[in-house]
């Protein structure tokens, strides 16, 4: 078998397990470099490329490469390099054997039950009120939406069993409501006939304030708590929705107690909605809380990278890095900001260049003030003002002394630098997420009535703005 013959073998295998958008971005351009004895080396486009495939899919890697050179295979080292002219078919050439009826073979009773199994997914869709573009295939995963999306593919994978409910939450345009659609969309086309119901927080409202005053009681109570999968978005506009708030009490309670899945999501963690009640806050941290923040720079790279190849259109690597760099705030603008650039040179069938896409993103430079905040200067920052040392933060000891500041620093790189829990537990001292969580809402709650803290936290932002 040739080094070539060998990755081809690997990338088929993993083209089945991954979805298309982490398959293209993360495999494109990639292949063996060197093969000796028990030792491959393995070639990415970029560092970025590199890293990823080091720290998230070289498990992935290596056994594949096992099962198809008999365990031969014991190390892999990664490197960057272009790959060569020659060296091989593009992926898009790689024929996916494994897949189910995807080959010209099938017999005509198959096609039928096809069709028909086709029509009742196409029902089935139709009914959920799922946007089709919302799947876990154009879903590119992050540093800040991986625990979020992972979270999400565990519950698609065994609906109301492991995390019910799950409770998705962060600030706008981050892909809440993409990844809560793809959780639908999985379990459809895992069961045709599943019943899968999205919905947004107000249609519930209105659909029940239009039941209680037609009289319909019976049939919303029908319609809502027979479904294998409610997803609920954007939760937290059931605040100060009193009677709404105890009917949806009563749907959650009904689909819970039959192992039906609920997912939801919010802007903010359950806790720090405002004017919800306290049981219904109580039942959303049953299962599984997590966090979706925004995207880094290589992050946003991806992301446009994706949206480009699906839109079928070409942009330099320098644009595409330039829009990513000026475009932080969230997914949902990057991709009015594509969409703006595609609109405009389609229209004038001009070319696009790094200045006239300069000209034409002039308006959307809206880099945070706060961009250049760093993990470090907010560690530095608190420690100095505590007359604490690093090591004091990231060390294990659990005094008062050492723990408030502590989760001062972790309340600080959520709300000033919008870190994700599973980073800031990282910075301090690898930390598990929900420790970060934890002293993000603990330290949030106080503040409201803790004069004395909120002076502290008021200082500090100080420092960490005029230094
Ligand atoms: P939210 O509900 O958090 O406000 P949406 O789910 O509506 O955000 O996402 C806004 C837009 O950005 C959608 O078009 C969505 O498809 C896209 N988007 C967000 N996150 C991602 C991602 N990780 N990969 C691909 N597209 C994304
Ligand atoms: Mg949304």
């Amino acid at each position: 078998m040739t080094t070539n013959e060998l990755w081809q073998a690997v990338l088929g295998e993993l083209e089945l397990s991954l979805n298309k958008a982490n398959f293209t971005t993360w495999f494109k351009n990639t292949f063996i470099s060197a093969w000796e004895g028990d030792h491959v080396v393995v070639s990415a486009p970029n560092a970025f490329t590199k890293a990823w495939l080091e720290k998230k899919f070289n498990g992935m890697i290596l056994k594949s490469l096992q099962a198809f050179t008999q365990n031969r295979i014991r190390a892999i080292t990664y490197k960057v390099e272009a790959k060569p002219q020659h060296a091989g078919v593009l992926m898009q050439d790689i024929p996916v054997t494994a897949m189910p009826a995807a080959n010209g073979g099938t017999s005509t009773q198959t096609m039928t039950k096809e069709a028909v199994a086709t029509f009742a997914k196409k029902e089935t869709l139709a009914d959920s009120r799922l946007n089709p573009k919302y799947t876990f295939d154009t879903f590119i995963v992050g540093k800040q939406n991986e625990f979020a999306h992972a979270a999400a593919k565990a519950v698609a994978q065994s609906v109301g069993r492991k995390y019910n409910p799950l409770f998705i939450y962060g600030g706008v345009g981050l892909g809440k409501t993409h990844l809560l659609q793809a959780i639908g969309h999985d379990i459809i086309a895992a069961k045709e006939t599943a019943k899968v119901l999205y919905v947004t927080s107000e249609k519930f409202m209105s659909d029940f304030i239009q039941a209680v005053k037609t009289g319909h009681g019976k049939e919303f109570k029908d319609q809502y708590r027979n479904v294998d999968l409610l997803l609920v978005d954007d939760i937290q506009l059931l605040s100060g929705r009193e009677s709404t708030q105890e009917e949806f009490f009563h749907t959650f309670n009904a689909l819970h107690e039959n192992n039906k899945q609920v997912v939801l999501t919010s802007d903010r963690p359950p806790k720090l909605i405002p004017a919800l009640e306290h049981r219904l806050i109580s039942r959303f941290e049953w299962g599984m809380t997590v966090d979706i923040s925004s995207p880094d720079l290589e992050t946003r790279i991806a992301i446009l990278k994706t949206k480009c190849e699906e839109l079928h259109f070409a942009l330099d690597p320098d644009i595409v890095r330039y829009i990513a760099s000026v475009v932080q705030s969230n997914v949902r603008e990057l991709e009015g900001a594509l969409n703006k650039l595609i609109a405009y040179h389609q229209l004038k069938n001009t070319p696009a260049t790094l200045e006239n896409t300069k000209v034409l993103l002039s308006g959307m430079n809206s880099a945070p003030q706060n961009k250049s905040l760093t993990a470090k200067h907010v560690m530095a920052t608190v420690c100095q003002y505590f007359d604490l040392s690093n090591d004091d933060m990231v060390g294990k000891c659990r005094e008062k002394r050492l723990a408030f500041p502590r989760q001062i620093i972790m309340y600080l790189m959520r709300s000033e630098m919008s870190a994700s829990f599973p980073s800031i537990g990282n910075e301090i001292g690898g930390r598990d997420h929900t420790t970060a969580m934890h002293a993000y809402e603990k330290i949030s709650n106080e503040l409201d009535n803790n004069p004395k803290l909120r002076q502290d936290i008021d200082l500090i932002k100080q420092r960490l703005y005029n230094t």
